[in-house]
């Protein structure tokens, strides 16, 4: 019989872990393979990582891998995946905002033969309007920006993959600066998608700040695009063709009296307002690469329960 993986990462959700769980345990007869549940306590600081040891001790079929610190939503994606030994695994938040519901259908996909299974998310209740349209135009940049995939508009960090991708994540995608959906996409494989509706979160608060994601949000293009970099090349092209102009226009009027002081502050303003862009851009990329250089490890883990 095949097994499927489910990760649900974790982190301070005392409120809700029980809620979760009991949804999980009314929901696993109707399942058509065998599971195994991992949670992973991405370092929380509430009672979450004891809640989970609880439910642990009540059922073999229940893994949790308790993180050393908090490292992020991405890291413990990835943790929950090397981890998994399913032939597919389902990453999803233990907020019940994605509903488990979902399982049975996205395994009826695995089962035929689908690798990657997005789901689309149709309507977010608890998401504002300002952040919902912030979404939408990060993926319409990112789409613009990026020649390596097409990012399916509405994916969220809700998706499943089938052994062989999962085996591509564990091998070939360790990037430290990381965007797990967009790897999913960007693989090929035979791909399919879902659509479900996100529901409230059923306890505590979310722990995404725009702060975090607006830093997300440009690591993301910046993983994902090398166009920012050449920003500067068109930058230099205009101030050339302004120059120009300039040249042109000094030329036709110098008999006049000398004029332009103000033209020419505005000039150097903006040329060095440009050129001061371009070397921040560049100070992002090379601080990427100094990340993937120093090549720390994704996560580090305390210890493990029901993990051999
Ligand atoms: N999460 C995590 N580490 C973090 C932040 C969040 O593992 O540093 C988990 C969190 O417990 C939840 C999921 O990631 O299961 C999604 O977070 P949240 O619901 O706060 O985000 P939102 O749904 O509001 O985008
Ligand atoms: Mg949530």
């Amino acid at each position: 019989m095949k097994k499927i993986s489910i990760v649900v990462s974790v982190y301070n959700e005392e409120p809700v872990l029980e809620k979760f769980y009991q949804a999980f345990e009314k929901m696993k007869d109707t399942l058509a393979w065998d599971y195994e549940l991992i949670f992973v306590n991405d370092g929380s600081q509430d009672r979450s990582a004891k809640i989970l040891d609880e439910i642990a001790d009540m059922s073999t079929k229940v893994k949790v891998i308790h993180f050393s610190r908090n490292y992020g939503h991405e890291a413990a994606m990835i943790a929950g995946i090397d981890y998994a030994q399913g032939d597919g695994v389902i990453c999803m938040d233990a907020d019940l905002q994605h509903p488990l519901e979902m399982i049975p259908p996205i395994i009826q996909k695995l089962e035929e033969g689908y690798e990657v299974v997005t789901m689309v998310r149709t309507a977010n209740k608890s998401a504002g309007l300002f952040s919902n349209f912030a979404s939408r135009m990060f993926y319409k940049l990112i789409n613009l920006l990026s020649s390596d995939a097409t990012f399916d508009e509405n994916a969220s960090d809700f998706f499943a993959i089938g052994a062989k991708v999962a085996d591509v994540m564990r091998n070939n995608y360790r990037e430290k600066n990381r965007f797990l959906r967009g790897y999913v996409q960007s693989v090929g494989y035979k791909k399919t998608s879902l659509l479900y509706e996100a529901h409230e979160r059923v306890g505590g608060s979310s722990k995404y700040n725009f702060r975090k994601l607006l830093r997300f949000s440009a690591n993301t293009i910046i993983g994902f695009s090398d166009f920012p970099l050449k920003i500067g090349i068109y930058a230099g092209a205009f101030a050339a063709m302004l120059g120009t102009i300039a040249l042109i226009y000094t030329l036709f009027t110098y008999k006049n009296a000398p004029s332009g002081y103000a033209t020419i502050v505005i000039l150097i303003c903006f040329l060095f307002a440009m050129m001061f862009v371009v070397v921040g851009i560049i100070g992002e990329y090379i601080s990427i690469l100094f990340r993937e250089m120093k090549d720390r490890p994704i996560y580090l883990v305390e210890n493990t329960r029901n993990i051999e």
